[in-house]
């Protein structure tokens, strides 16, 4: 990760603390060219995006896309 102060690419994680939901960690991290420190927030990158299909149900797009993957890998063979 850049250093915020010198944009050095190199750094070290000198600490790693998950919120308590458990959705973001926060990493203090040691740059090793001029020795300061910053933090980074790490979060994921959630995909809320939910589909209605045609009887009614919903279901995530993520597992939708999957399984139309599923489907084409199929249609080759
Ligand atoms: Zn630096």
């Amino acid at each position: 990760m850049k250093c915020p102060y010198c944009g050095h690419l190199g750094d070290k994680v000198v600490d790693s603390r998950e919120s308590r939901e458990g959705e973001v960690i926060r990493r203090r991290r040691e740059c090793l060219e001029c020795g300061r420190r910053f933090t980074s927030y790490e979060r994921i990158d959630e995909i809320p995006y939910m589909v209605v299909k045609k009887d009614g149900s919903r279901e995530r797009f993520e597992r939708l896309r999957f399984s139309r993957i599923e489907q084409e890998a199929t249609g080759f063979s």
